[in-house]
């Protein structure tokens, strides 16, 4: 393990200057946001000594956020199966035979009637995935009016489809959306080990597309797919040396399905998945970031964690995309027990 760097441990002084306010004291802005990030003071921080790693992260968090509160999503599938992608971790690539049963693109009532139940159940933005490599010129205007109604009901918006066009984008912006997500998955070296049918760069220009027409950018990626520790710091590090950094940032903990070529990954060490959050916090101070799969295979006291180091976002609800999420209850026990509140829509 090595030293956190002279100049970190600065802000680190500062940050922890702070640490006297109350919990949801003023919001104040962080000392640096910075784009310039290189892979070995990354790497550096991501190595530190446990404590001095999660102490800095938490310092940055409560400087710019209340570290009381977490914003809730909810994710539905509204394409599921059949994907054209290779992605090796994908219960839904048409690539790997899982035995997922396939299904057209839903109707946009029966999309309402679950955000509905989803504002129910205390969730501020309503997440929509399909398993497509990219919307087809078809489906446009079905999944502009899911927009719209979900927009109606008074939750945020947010689409993952693959790729976007120039006129997608503008089209879903027109619609209203608030969020676009579409995750880098990994770092650009490790990218073809994990997905061959599109590359790296493909994924940041659609990055480019969505951040350039205004709609809020949702992106971050997978760890314990195998890669090595440099690799997820580099993911991090790409994401924060964007023009912007994404307003969300999900860190994904590898839920391993049968019959993929991940399946049988070995399982990440639960203190480098918190190293992880911590380090996508300090890189992005400001950005939502989110625990996102994987939590139903997480302890209690490994969620405590990284709600401590800076995660302050999950999903709720009992189903993430076609995976399994904690069940309702069980999230409202943990967030009792940790005195952990929701965020509200007026909050964020
Ligand atoms: N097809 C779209 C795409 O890939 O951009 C959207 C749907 S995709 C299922 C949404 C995200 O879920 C992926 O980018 C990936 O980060 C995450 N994901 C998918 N399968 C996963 C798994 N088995 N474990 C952890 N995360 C997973
Ligand atoms: Fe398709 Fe998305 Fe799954 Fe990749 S992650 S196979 S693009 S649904």
């Amino acid at each position: 393990m090595q030293d956190v760097q002279s100049s970190q441990l600065k802000e680190t002084q500062s940050a922890a200057d702070m640490m006297s306010q109350q919990p949801g004291a003023e919001v104040k802005p962080a000392a640096t946001m910075r784009h310039d990030w290189s892979s070995d003071e990354a790497r550096a921080l991501y190595e530190a000594s446990f404590n001095d790693l999660l102490f800095e992260a938490h310092s940055i968090h409560r400087t710019n956020f209340d570290p009381n509160k977490v914003q809730k999503s909810r994710i539905l599938s509204i394409k599921t199966g059949g994907c054209p992608e290779d992605c090796g971790y994908c219960s839904q690539s048409a690539h790997h035979k899982t035995g997922l049963k396939a299904s057209r693109l839903m109707q946009v009532e029966r999309v309402l009637d679950e955000a509905r139940a989803a504002k129910a159940g205390g969730a501020t933005r309503y997440c929509m995935g399909a398993a497509w490599r990219a919307p087809k010129g078809r489906d446009m205007a079905a999944v502009c009016a899911m927009v719209e109604g979900v927009k109606a009901l008074g939750l945020e918006t947010c689409m993952t489809l693959g790729m976007l066009s120039d006129e997608d984008v503008s089209r879903l912006k027109h619609a209203g959306l608030d969020y676009y997500n579409h995750n880098i998955d990994t770092s650009e070296r490790y990218y073809d080990k994990v997905v061959t049918t599109r590359t790296f760069a493909d994924r940041l220009q659609t990055l480019a597309r969505v951040r350039e027409s205004g709609i809020k950018v949702c992106s971050g990626g997978i760890v314990g797919m195998g890669e090595g520790p440099g690799d997820r710091v580099d993911m991090l590090v790409s994401l924060a040396n964007l023009p912007e950094h994404p307003e969300s940032v999900p860190i994904n903990m590898l839920i391993p399905i049968a019959d993929t070529p991940l399946g049988a990954a070995p399982r990440l060490d639960p203190i480098e998945f918190v190293r992880c959050i911590a380090l996508a916090r300090i890189l992005m101070p400001r950005s939502y970031v989110r625990l996102s799969a994987g939590r139903s295979d997480m302890s209690d006291e490994m969620q405590a964690l990284c709600f401590f180091a800076g995660a302050n976002s999950v999903f709720i609800g009992d189903t993430l995309l076609t995976a399994g999420n904690p069940e309702i209850d069980a999230d409202a026990a943990l967030f009792a027990k940790l005195g952990i509140e929701d965020l509200a829509l007026g909050d964020l």
